[in-house]
């Protein structure tokens, strides 16, 4: 098995440790298709993308793509998922910017009514630190992904459950039905094999991304694959692996 395309890639514009340039010539050293470049949405309180930097970034990926004809590079976002709204932390102008949108949820995001949204991810943090997915907070942010993928146009829902605990079933309906792939991370423990198998009584398809934060695991990709099979998912419903 190889990996096709890796969408999910950080750099040293958000908190990754190599320049988008690093992470581009190892995805093609490892013979990728293509690459995105998907740093973390500007709303985040600490390792946030910086707006006035987007366009920079888009300038260097086009030069970049001159210099890799034969790989497609992406410029993409890994933006946040708002608990309070469902909406995400870019808007319409940075949407200019990219080819590829990626959501998730992480904690650092705060919404108007700072201590209100303070407290939701404490709970969380607190609930998966004691590992006990506490019935209401469940239901939630199960509530807020589901009305996140409704409200806007995501391509891959990032690590589904990796810092909240949801209902997979759910999440992964709504991602069958707004066309939103689900990631298996081979960064991240997120989902259980139980959780993969209940995702997949619906329709939706999987997606394998390193989400690598140093270039050398940029097209990472053999634990989340194992991950998969082990949960006994179809390979044809992971849409970034080949058999040749
Ligand atoms: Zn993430
Ligand atoms: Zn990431």
């Amino acid at each position: 098995m190889r990996l096709i395309f890796d969408c999910h890639t950080h750099t040293i514009y958000s908190h990754g440790k190599g320049t988008i340039e690093d992470n581009v010539r190892v995805a093609y050293e490892k013979g990728l298709k293509a690459v995105a470049i998907t740093d973390h949405g500007p709303g985040h309180l600490t390792y946030g993308i910086k707006r006035d930097k987007i366009a920079v970034m888009r300038e260097e990926i086009q030069a970049l793509q001159v210099k890799y004809p034969d790989m497609e590079i992406k410029l993409g976002v890994e933006a946040n998922i708002r608990h309070e709204s469902g909406l995400l932390d870019i808007n319409e102008e940075d949407m200019k910017y990219f080819d590829i949108v990626l959501a998730g949820y992480h904690y650092g995001i705060f919404e108007s009514n700072f201590l209100r949204s303070g407290y939701i991810h404490l709970r969380n943090y607190l609930s998966k630190t004691v590992n006990r997915p506490f019935k209401k907070l469940k239901i939630e942010n199960t509530e807020a992904i589901v009305k996140a993928l409704y409200n806007n146009n995501i391509d891959i829902l990032t690590h589904p459950g990796y810092k909240e605990f949801v209902f997979i079933r759910e999440i992964a309906k709504a991602c069958a039905d707004t066309d939103t792939l689900m990631e298996i991370s081979n960064s991240h423990i997120h989902m259980t094999s139980e959780e993969m198998q209940e995702a997949a009584m619906e329709n939706v398809k999987f997606v394998i991304s390193s989400d690598a934060h140093v270039p050398e695991e940029v097209g990472s990709f053999r634990l989340g694959l194992q991950k998969a099979r082990d949960a006994g998912i179809p390979m044809d419903r992971i849409v970034n692996i080949s058999e040749n």
